[in-house]
């Protein structure tokens, strides 16, 4: 049976930070939930290429698909919440969009025309939605839209959605997600700046067809139909969006309020299958209702923005419910961590990460914990750079090669255990040129690593441009630290382990990108078991 692909769009009203990628999320979620198959995209407003280039401070976390895009932490919601990998194509930004409209000027595609916002760019950022459609591997193509109505740089993508909603006809849906503030004084829920931000979207022409309303305290009908008589929607698509208590709540309460039965009726998906969310129930209840708690110390530099390590917190969520646990995190800036006072700090948790990240601040407080983590046999996780990090420790401290760095860190280290990739020697651009993606590794039997991922064989997510340094690998070996997954075709030290250990394990690709509700992240799983014991 033919089915047109149908598009949806997520715009955003009044305020930033609404949740509009949890929305499009849940909203995907409950699609599939009925047995549809949904893919979000987001785009970005910016000029940059990709967020690859922004330090987290600015847009949180960056996070890396398969096929070695640099994107917007919200696909990592989307494949969090959906198990389905997303790619290049499902996040793009202004940036990229010109980008390649001023190469096909360049090669002469436009002859004759002056290049203009509209019809070009429109037509180029049209295209990069229609793209996944196109792919026929999805029913649904749900496309964030960054920013909020009104800014100047998401103009074009309002535009290009009101164009597409002329084309598309019935096929197409627009979900607007606005804010009801609530004033103390007065008792009120106020709907005034949701009726501008509406007016706002009808001025460029675009008539949202579900209004999703985040508020802190319940609506009620009255409020409901009032929303509904000022902004040309049914009452049953003004949705209540209440404050949740974990996002992954956030699917239930927007089936509650019947959000993908009214998108269906709207886009004329008659007679749906019913919808089973047996397994996300599942982990819901496991999540809510816990029989242990262990405290688990994240240590990194970007502590005071937890947005920066959002895969890495959602990933201890998954592990943690697998293993009828709750994860505590404690987040430990690195700045501050010395010898002296690691065991103050480190002393309560039964477990330690340390986080991927680049550049010399913190470098030492990461290096300290690491040594009070191996020492006292506390479990040990390093990532990317927390990897790196073990290998110095254990350099310094086993082997006792006293100046032992990274060159990143010292590039005039006699001793660059850590040293730049081969391949990055001659690179001078920083845009998109790490190690990205997904790489295959090879375990070796016996190992940790191999208990853990019980394969021979796996491929994770890279993003870096240092790398372990195999002129001391036998040095590493002789001193009992064992390189258990290698890059067959490079060669290049992907997992290393102290065996001694109880739990002792760096890994240079990033385990948390991979981890989604249905299919929790062996490494994570195991070292929430290994911090329980
Ligand atoms: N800065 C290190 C490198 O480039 C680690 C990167 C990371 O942790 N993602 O290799």
């Amino acid at each position: 049976m033919s089915f047109n692909t149908r598009y949806i769009f997520v715009t955003g009203g009044v305020t930033s930070s609404l949740g509009k990628g949890i929305i499009a999320a849940s909203l995907a979620k409950l699609l599939q939930a009925r047995g549809f198959t949904v893919t979000i995209q987001k785009l970005d407003p910016y000029i940059n290429i990709d967020p690859g280039t922004l330090n987290p401070y600015e847009h949180g976390e960056c996070y890396v698909t398969d096929d070695g895009a640099e994107t917007d932490l919200d696909l990592g919601h989307y494949e969090r919440f959906l198990n389905v990998r997303t790619s290049q194509a499902n996040n793009v930004t202004t940036g990229r969009i010109y980008q390649s409209v001023i190469e096909k000027e360049r090669k002469g595609e436009f002859l004759g025309k002056t290049v203009q916002v509209i019809p070009h760019i429109t037509d180029e950022i049209k295209n990069r939605i229609k793209l996944l459609g196109k792919t026929g591997q999805y029913q649904f193509v749900i496309t964030e839209i960054g920013g909020t109505v009104g800014d100047i740089e998401s103009l074009p993508y309002i535009e290009a959605v009101r164009q597409l909603k002329w084309e598309l006809g019935t096929d197409c849906a627009v979900v607007h997600l606005t804010l009801l503030p609530y004033l103390a004084t007065s008792g009120e829920l106020k709907t005034k700046p949701t009726q501008h931000s509406v007016k706002m979207l009808l001025e460029y022409g675009v008539q949202p067809d579900v209004l999703v309303c985040r508020s802190e305290h319940p609506i009620g009908k009255d409020i409901k139909r009032k929303i509904a008589l000022f902004c040309n929607v049914s009452t049953e698509a003004v949705i209540e969006a209440l404050d949740a208590p974990t996002i992954y709540e956030v699917p239930l309460l927007m089936a509650q309020e019947k959000l993908d039965e009214t998108i269906l009726a709207k886009l004329m998906v008659n007679n749906p299958s019913t919808l089973n969310l047996q397994r996300w129930n599942g982990f819901l209840e496991k999540y809510r209702h816990p029989s242990s708690e262990v405290v688990i110390g994240l240590i990194g530099k970007y502590v005071e923005l937890k947005e920066s390590y959002k895969s890495i917190a959602e990933a201890f969520i998954h592990a943690g419910a697998v293993n009828d646990c709750r994860v505590k995190l404690e987040w430990i800036h690195s700045d501050g961590l010395t010898e002296e006072n690691v065991p103050e700090k480190l002393g309560k948790l039964q477990g330690v990460l340390v986080a991927p990240g680049f550049g010399n601040r913190g470098i030492e407080g990461k290096i300290a914990a690491i040594k009070y983590a191996r020492e006292n046999n506390i479990p040990f996780l390093g990532i990317c750079l927390g990897m790196q990090c073990a290998v110095i420790e254990f350099a310094r401290n086993v082997l006792g090669l006293k100046d032992a760095h990274s060159r990143e860190m010292n590039p005039a280290t006699t001793n660059p255990v850590i040293d730049l990739l081969e391949a990055q020697k001659n690179i001078s651009h920083m845009g998109g040129t790490m190690r990205l993606g997904a790489y295959p590794c090879h375990i070796e039997e016996g190992t940790l690593a191999h208990r853990i991922y019980n394969a021979s064989e796996i491929s994770e997510r890279h993003r870096h441009r240092y790398e372990f340094n195999n002129e001391y690998t036998s040095k590493f070996k002789a001193a009992g630290m064992v390189l258990s997954g290698i890059n067959p075709a490079a060669g290049l030290a992907e997992i290393v382990e102290v065996p001694t250990n109880r739990f002792f394990i760096g890994v240079q690709f990033h385990p948390e990108y991979k981890s989604t509700v249905e299919n929790p992240h062996p490494l994570f799983v195991s070292f929430v078991k290994a911090a329980m014991a």
